[in-house]
Formats: C-alpha cells, structure tokens, sequence
C-alpha cells in the first residue's frame, strides 16, 4: 500500500517591515505553483487567514515594533518547527529600527504635536498599538533557526533557502542564507 507523505505547511508573516519581502516572494513567480505542489500553504498576508496555524516553516518579514509585534511573534514561535528571520528587518531590525536613534517620547511628540496639531493626542495604544520603547530583531526576542538577510532577500535566495529546509538539509545550528 502506498504510504502518504504529509507536505510541510508553511506560514509567511508580516511583521515591522514594508512588505518588500513579501513582493520578493512574489518575484518566485512560476516557482510559487512548484511550491504550492510541495508544501501546504498555510498562512500568509496572501491568502485570507486569520488565525495562525501549527506550522513546519514560518517566513517572518519584519521587526519587532509594537506590543501587537510581541505577542504575534511568541505565539508564531510556539506553533512553528522552524523559524526563519525574512530579510533585514528581521535579522538587524534595519529601516524599521532606524527610529532606534531617538528617544520614543520626544519622536512622538515631534510627530504628533509639533508637525501635526498641538491639540493632537499622542497614541498610547488602544486601537494603534502601542511601540515599544526600541525597534528589536527577531532573534532578541525570541529563538531564530535561519537568517535569510537583504532588503529584500532575492526570490534566488528566497528559494533556495525554501529548497534546503523543504529537503531537511540545513544544519541543526541557526544559519545565514543568502
Ligand atoms: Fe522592506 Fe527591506 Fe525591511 Fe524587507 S528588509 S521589510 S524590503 S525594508
């Protein structure tokens, strides 16, 4: 009797970053039905998912930037096998950490009073979440098992990285692709 070979479901989050990753990803183009013929899709600002599911492999796009960043990426690292840092957001925290270099009080104010109104409120959370005091890279936060670094990665690296942990072959300490 034949036996079934259970696909690997794979996940593709959006965190702190600009979605550039995720349009690399789209840049697979005719690979993406390949993929698709290899792995079960799960979960992804592409397709209309709300939930996240356990997964095998979860691509993260992004920093970590906000109290809603925090909690998604302790809950994705929980339901997922393997986790791997997309592009430079997620591995340095780069152009969204680059709020990094001044103090989030006075950026708020200069951003909500002085150029908008000085009767405008400054968001302390509620319906936008609340930043956290510095922009951090996935692996602060929680454990990381593969680096995929550029801004944005190209859809080569992209695939390839895809290949080898579909295949089982990166190495059992975490690794930069790419
Ligand atoms: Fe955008 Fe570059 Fe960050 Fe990817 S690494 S989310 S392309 S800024």
């Amino acid at each position: 009797m034949d036996s079934i070979v259970r696909k690997p479901k794979i996940a593709t989050v959006w965190l702190g970053g600009c979605s550039g990753c995720h349009m690399s990803f789209l840049d697979l183009d005719e690979r993406l039905i390949e993929l698709a013929s290899k792995t079960e899709i799960c979960y992804s600002p592409v397709i209309d998912i709300k939930e996240f599911p356990r997964v095998d492999f979860a691509l993260v796009e992004g920093a970590v930037a906000n109290e809603d960043h925090l909690h998604e990426i302790h809950h994705i690292r929980e339901r997922c096998r393997v986790l791997i840092a997309f592009g430079d957001c997620a591995v340095t925290s780069n152009v969204t950490g680059m709020r990094n270099l001044f103090p989030l009080q006075d950026l708020m104010r200069q951003v909500y009073k002085d150029e908008a109104s000085p009767s405008a409120g400054i968001p302390s959370g509620g319906v936008v979440p609340k930043l956290l005091e510095r922009v951090r890279p996935l692996h602060e936060v929680v454990h990381v098992d593969h680096f995929l670094p550029g801004c944005p990665p190209s859809a080569d690296a992209i695939w390839n990285l895809l290949m080898e942990v579909i295949a089982g072959n990166p190495p059992n300490e975490p690794r930069r692709f790419g």
